[in-house]
């Protein structure tokens, strides 16, 4: 029996491209030795991007769209798409021809012969980026590296064909702020990574603002790491030290010569100080607090208002 693949790409605004990614896609995949199906997840799209999917369904019958009822974010739309798919292998792609169909083949030899359990894709170069963004993603790499236990490789990218087993696996963890690069790594199997050269967007802008990049890698970091917790503690066992040693200078200073400290502005400095250093370790420990909030409210990921098939 022929082994089904799951397409499964989140598109946010996507009308210029979506038209080319199909075209380019099936060019591929009707080569391919499986059966295919297509799973769009429209994010809450501003424009015609669910008209083309409609159009696309009607004529493709492996076709099958999703759409959002307002933008719940690309974490919500990998996470329905793979909550939808019925193939034994799931492929995640973007919409913008960044995510190369012609891997697809490669890929699928990989998982098939050559034994590995999932393959994965990481940009070779961040060429075409602007160098500010380049910089403060390696930054957050290799912070987030040294940070977690989750294995989280730099310029990795969504790009990836998953067994059965492996989406199971992601599906079971349900969590409501989602960082999928970490849950990849965190759930392991044996991984070929291939690399390849990055490519521009075929049309359309990017969806990524630096201020939401900024706010996804804290994501990464507080909910793959509890280090920020354990640093803030190690600042208070710090300060507790300083204090100490600092009382008993003073103490010493005016028994053995008499000698009062003075001055109102050093004091004033101290306390700032200490109140800014107090404030930014209850801000710390407030992320994770809002995360947990939010984790107990089990709110869905997502809304379905429209779709072609019936949901899982
Ligand atoms: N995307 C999405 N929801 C969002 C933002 C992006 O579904 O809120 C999709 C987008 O349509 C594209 C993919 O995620 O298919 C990657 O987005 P983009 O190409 O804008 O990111 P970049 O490649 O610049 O990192
Ligand atoms: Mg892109």
């Amino acid at each position: 029996m022929r082994d089904k693949i799951s397409l499964i790409v989140p598109c946010y605004n996507e009308q210029e491209v979506l038209p080319i990614f199909y075209e380019e896609t099936i060019k591929v995949i009707d080569k391919m030795d499986a059966d295919f199906e297509f799973i769009f997840v429209d994010d809450g799209s501003k424009d015609n991007t669910i008209l083309i999917m409609r159009e696309l369904a009607a004529k493709d019958e492996r076709v099958n769209y999703y759409s959002f009822s307002r933008n719940f974010g690309k974490e919500a739309a990998m996470y329905a798409g793979l909550c939808n798919a019925t193939g034994d292998w799931c492929v995640i792609m973007d919409s913008d021809m960044q995510d190369p169909p012609s891997l697809l083949p490669e890929m699928y030899h990989a998982v098939k012969h050559e034994g590995y359990d999932t393959v994965a894709t990481c940009r070779e170069t961040r060429a075409g980026e602007p160098p500010i963004r380049s910089f403060f993603a390696r930054k957050f790499y290799k912070l987030i590296n040294k940070i977690s236990d989750s294995d989280i490789k730099d310029g990795a990218r969504d790009f990836r064909m998953m067994p059965r087993k492996m989406v199971d696996s992601i599906i079971a963890m349900g969590e409501y702020n989602r960082f999928s690069k970490g849950i990849f790594g965190w759930v392991g199997f044996k991984t070929k990574w291939i690399p390849y050269e990055n490519v521009e967007r075929a049309a359309g802008t990017t969806k990524w603002s630096f201020w939401k990049l900024f706010k996804y890698s804290l994501d990464g970091i507080v909910n793959f790491s509890s280090a920020p917790l354990h640093i803030s503690s190690w600042i208070g066992i710090i300060f507790c030290i300083i204090s100490v040693i600092g009382t008993i200078f003073f103490f010493v200073r005016r028994l053995a010569f008499g000698d009062p400290v003075t001055g109102w502005a050093s004091t004033a400095c101290l306390i700032t100080f200490i109140g800014g250093v107090q404030l930014f370790c209850i801000g710390v420990l407030g992320q994770y607090l809002a995360r947990m909030y939010l984790e107990t409210k089990n709110r869905p990921q997502y809304i379905i208002r429209e779709s072609n098939r019936k949901e899982k």
